[in-house]
C-alpha cells in the first residue's frame, strides 16, 4: 500500500514521494476511501481468486505512510482484511519516520492492527543527517526508535544508510549499534546509492557531489555485519539482520517470488495469472505466468480514477506488463541470490513451468565450480512434492544436474551483483 507524500523530498530518495510541509492538509480520508474502491475493482475485475489466497503480510510502504492519521490508515487496514478473511498472523508493517513518529502515534496504529514499524532514522551523527537533508536530528531519531519500542506494536525495525561522505568505516559500526541498542528485532542497512534522477543524482553527474571510495564503503558493510552478528543478529539477506525467527514476512514475500497487490498511487502489483483467472479486458499470450502494473503515479490523478469493470491501462493503471516463466526465472534467482537461504532454481523453475535450458544450466556449473556460488544441503521439499506429477520433461527424474538450492556464499556478498548479472 503505497502513501506517496513526505514533508520534504531527500535528495538522495527515487521512491515516489511528493513534498507536502503540512501534512494536515492531506486528504486523509479520501485516499482511504479511493485505496479501498480499487481493492473493490480489482476484486470485481476478474482477479477472482484473490480473496481466497492467504494474505501473509499488509505493508503500508511509501512515502511516509506515518503521516497518515491512523484513523484513515486504521480504515484501509480493517478494509483489506475484512476483504481477505484468511489472514491468520498476518504481518502488518508501517513505514515510519522520526517527525511523525511518538509513543502516542505508535499505540494508535497499535490500536488499529498494526503489529510492526519500520523507521528510517537513517543514522545517528548529525552532520551526516544533514548531508542525506534528512529534516531530523540524530536525538529526535533516536527518540523516535525509543517510542516505537516502548509503544504496544510488539515488533519494530530501523534502516540505516552507510557509505556516506564524511562516515569513516568504525563511524558506521557506531551508528548501527547504537540504533540496535534501542531494542529494534530487525535492522536493515544500505550502502548509500546515488540514482540519476535524483537530486544526488544530478549533482553527481556535475561532479559536485562528495562521495566515499568504494573501498570505504565496502569497509564499513564488514563493520556493520560483525557489529551485527555480534548482537545476536542473523544476516538473512545482503542487507538486512533480524534477531532469531524475526525476518520480515514481507520482504521474505518479495525475494522468494510470491505474488503481491499492490494498492495506491503509484504502486507496483505483480499478479500470478495462474493462481486466478485472468481479469477482464486482458488478453496475454501462452506463456504468460503474471501479470505486473504499477498504478498512476499522480496524486491527482489517482484521486480521481474511476476504476471501471476492466482492468486496463488509464484506470488507475498506467503501466501494465505481461510477464513470462523465464522473465520470473531470472527474477527468482536474481532476488533469490541475495538471502543466505538461498534459491531452489530446479523447484522454482518447476513452478514457473520452465524448463532450465543449457546456457542456464552451464552458467550455474561455472559458478559453481568457480565457488561463486555454493550447494546447500536440501531443495523446497514442499514444492517438490506439489509438481512430483509434473509434465515438464526431467522433472521427475534425475536428468538435470544437481544445482536445486544454491546461495552465494555470505562471505562474497560484496561481490554478489556481479555474480547475480554473469547468471542472467
Ligand atoms: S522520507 Fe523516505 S520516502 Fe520520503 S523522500 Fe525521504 S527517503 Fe524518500
Amino acid at each position: 500500500m503505497h502513501f506517496p507524500w513526505c514533508l520534504k523530498k531527500c535528495p538522495y530518495c527515487d521512491f515516489l514521494s511528493l513534498a507536502e510541509p503540512d501534512a494536515s492538509s492531506l486528504p486523509h480520508d479520501a485516499y482511504a476511501q479511493q485505496v479501498l474502491r480499487e481493492l473493490d475493482a480489482r476484486i470485481s475485475q476478474g482477479f477472482n481468486g484473490l480473496a481466497e489466497l492467504e494474505l501473509g503480510s499488509v505493508f503500508f510502504g511509501g512515502g511516509t505512510p506515518s503521516l497518515w492519521e491512523a484513523s484513515a490508515l486504521g480504515a484501509v487496514l480493517a478494509g483489506v482484511l475484512a476483504r481477505f478473511p484468511n489472514h491468520h498472523e498476518c504481518e502488518i508493517t508501517v513505514e515510519c519516520n522520526p517527525t511523525s513518529l511518538d509513543l502516542e502515534h505508535a499505540n494508535r496504529l497499535a490500536d488499529v492492527g498494526v503489529n510492526r514499524l519500520s523507521l528510517g532514522i537513517q543514522g545517528t551523527d548529525d552532520e551526516r543527517l544533514r548531508f542525506l537533508g534528512r529534516l531530523h536530528s540524530a536525538e529526535l531519531g533516536i527518540k523516535a526508535l525509543g517510542d516505537a519500542v516502548a509503544s504496544r506494536v510488539p515488533r519494530v525495525s530501523a534502516d540505516v544508510i552507510f557509505g556516506v561522505h564524511g562516515q569513516v568505516p568504525a563511524a558506521a559500526r557506531r551508528e548501527v549499534a547504537r540504533v540496535a541498542e534501542a531494542g529494534v528485532e530487525h535492522l536493515s542497512a544500505y550502502a548509500l546509492t546515488i540514482e540519476p534522477g535524483t537530486q544526488f543524482g544530478a549533482l553527481a553527474r556535475k561532479g559536485r557531489l562528495p562521495q566515499l571510495p568504494e573501498d570505504s564503503v565496502a569497509e564499513a558493510y564488514l563493520e556493520v555485519e560483525e557489529e551485527l552478528h555480534r548482537r545476536g543478529f542473523g544476516h538473512y539477506e545482503i542487507s538486512n539482520y533480524a534477531k532469531p525467527a524475526r525476518e520480515s514476512r514481507h520482504n521474505l514475500g518479495y525475494w522468494r517470488g510470491h505474488q503481491y497487490l499492490g494498492l495506491g498511487c503509484g504502486a507496483w502489483g505483480t499478479l500470478d495469472t495462474r493462481s486466478q483467472a485472468l481479469p477482464h479486458g486482458i488478453s496475454v499470450g501462452e506463456d504468460t505466468r503474471a501479470l505486473r502494473y504499477r498504478n498512476l503515479p499522480s496524486a491527482e490523478r489517482y484521486l480521481k480514477a474511476r476504476f471501471s469493470a476492466a482492468f486496463q491501462l488509464g484506470e488507475g493503471v498506467s503501466e501494465l506488463e505481461p510477464l513470462t516463466g523465464e522473465t520470473l526465472l531470472s527474477e527468482r534467482l536474481m532476488l533469490g541470490l541475495r538471502l543466505a537461504e538461498g534459491v531452489d532454481v530446479r523447484a522454482a523453475a518447476l513452478d514457473l513451468g520452465v524448463e532450465l535450458d543449457a546456457a542456464r544450466l552451464s552458467a550455474l556449473a561455472r559458478a559453481l565450480g568457480a565457488g561463486e556460488l555454493e550447494r546447500l544441503p536440501h531443495g523446497d521439499s514442499v514444492l517438490r512434492r506439489q509438481t512430483a506429477n509434473s509434465s515438464i520433461p526431467g522433472a521427475t527424474t534425475n536428468e538435470w544436474p544437481d544445482v536445486e538450492r544454491v546461495r552465494i556464499p555470505p562471505q562474497a556478498w560484496l561481490t554478489a551483483d556481479s555474480v547475480i548479472t554473469r547468471l542472467m
